[in-house]
């Protein structure tokens, strides 16, 4: 191992450790969700998986857009490889040590060298489109200053990560012009216009490329656990363990479920002994994040900020306070909050403050029609009305609090058995007319 071998393995240990701290620290803000089963159907899961994250096809909704977003992920995928290579390379002191990969590294660097292009100029035109254009999906009374600054930070790293890309290849290729591992379409015709550096000019320019192109990959896989983008890392997860089921179904409450089939069945005895493994829910719904489960709160950290759902809600659409992602904005702010006070003040720790009142106001939650249309638009399979459900039982089940009319309803379920204000017994009279 030489000096710089064992000064890259220091800064690459430090950099991975600094990441998992705070993704573990993620992760238990997530496993503080109550307990959900998503580990059934693999087969249809990974499908979904394949097509939803890998393919990226709910982002063609919007053709322009998901088309360059699309490149910009499958890029990222592409270029992992080569990065992988350059953190082997760099602890061993090698020099394209995956060129003994033949064919698959030809192919692996020739698609690195086009997409590094491809995402540049798609970054070029989101950087555009965000500082020139006023995008309405872009804005909105949650959207601060610091998530416009956040997505333009990201957009600068990625675009000097592909210069940097590109500008290593071309050192490359200088430095070996006759004899080198890999194929560069790209970079080999831009080598063309420096082809007479001389090799010390070329390994400088390799040189500073390499260690700029490490380090912002470092850099930003760093400030991810403090952006919107950790969505690179949360997608996969997040789409896979997302809700399979058809759109519309709720999922009920067990014991509910169970008192409500008692009620409706005629022989039921109303005042047998509850069975001695029958226990009741501490509470109805959800007041804070620590009342969601923990695949609403990872729905919460992989949110992109991108608007879609807030876009397609009618509510929204018509004026009401109600937006989607502010929904998913301030679940995650929540608990955020809620996992800086376990930092500081240990797990049994309350600031008296919940999601509900302090973050999400009844007459957001009010507005919501059930209509799914954010569900359905989100890339990610990420569900803010799960969410608004759950606040409202909590209203309702805990707090007695609804609009008068849906009070009106309950009252007449309860005493008429249906959402009118007819007697059951009344029913059929309109046979008499
Ligand atoms: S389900 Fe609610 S939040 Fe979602 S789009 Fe419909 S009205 Fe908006
Ligand atoms: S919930 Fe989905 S659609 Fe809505 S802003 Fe987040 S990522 Fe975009």
């Amino acid at each position: 191992m030489d000096k710089s071998s064992i000064i890259f393995t220091c800064i690459l240990f430090f950099a991975l450790g600094l990441f998992s701290y705070n993704l573990w620290k993620i992760v238990r803000n997530i496993r503080l969700g109550k307990s959900k089963n998503r580990f059934d159907q693999p087969l249809k899961r990974t499908k979904i998986l394949l097509k939803i994250a890998f393919g990226q096809t709910k982002l063609f909704a919007r053709p322009a857009s998901g088309i360059l977003h699309a490149l910009v992920y499958w890029g990222f995928l592409v270029i992992t490889i080569g990065t992988v290579e350059m953190m082997v390379d760099g602890i061993f002191s090698l020099d394209r040590s995956f060129g003994v990969l033949g064919s698959f590294y030809d192919m692996a660097t020739a698609s690195g060298d086009v997409m590094a292009v491809l995402v540049l100029v798609s970054c070029l035109i989101f950087m555009f489109r965000r500082l020139f254009l006023k995008i309405k999906r872009l804005s909105g009374k949650e959207m601060k200053k610091a998530s416009s600054i956040d997505a333009i930070i990201a957009l600068v790293i990625i675009m000097f990560l592909m210069i940097s890309l590109l500008t290593m290849n071309i050192g490359y290729i200088g430095l070996h012009p006759e004899n080198y591992f890999g194929s560069f379409p790209i970079s080999n015709f831009l080598y063309s216009f420096i082809a007479n550096w001389d090799a010390q000019s070329m390994e400088i320019l390799h040189d500073i490329s390499w260690w700029t192109h490490i380090m912002l990959v470092l850099i930003f896989l760093n400030e991810l656990p403090y952006s919107k983008h950790f969505h690179v890392v949360m997608s996969i997860p997040n789409v896979y363990f997302s809700n399979i089921e058809n759109l519309g179904k709720m999922d009920n409450m067990p014991s509910v479920t169970k008192e409500v089939k008692l009620m409706m069945d005629p022989n039921a005895d109303p005042y047998a002994t509850p069975a001695a493994d029958a226990s009741s829910p501490e509470s109805f719904g959800a007041k804070d994040v620590t009342d969601l489960n923990w695949v609403q709160l990872m729905n919460a950290y992989s949110c992109t900020e991108c608007g879609r759902c807030t876009s397609e809600c009618p509510a929204n659409q018509t004026g009401k306070l109600l937006s989607p992602r502010k929904i998913m904005m301030d679940t995650r702010q929540r608990m955020k909050e809620v996992g800086k006070n376990i930092d500081k003040h240990g797990k049994d720790y309350t600031d008296n403050k919940s999601l509900l009142n302090d973050y999400i106001s009844t007459e957001e939650l009010w507005a919501c029609t059930t209509c799914n249309a954010c569900t359905q638009a989100c890339p990610l399979n990420i569900d803010p009305l799960s969410i608004i459900v759950d606040l409202r039982r909590h209203l309702v089940m805990e707090q007695s609090f609804a609009p008068t009319e849906l009070n009106m309803m309950f009252n007449n379920i309860e005493n008429n058995g249906a959402p009118w204000q007819f007697p059951a017994a009344d029913r059929l009279k309109w046979k008499d007319e």
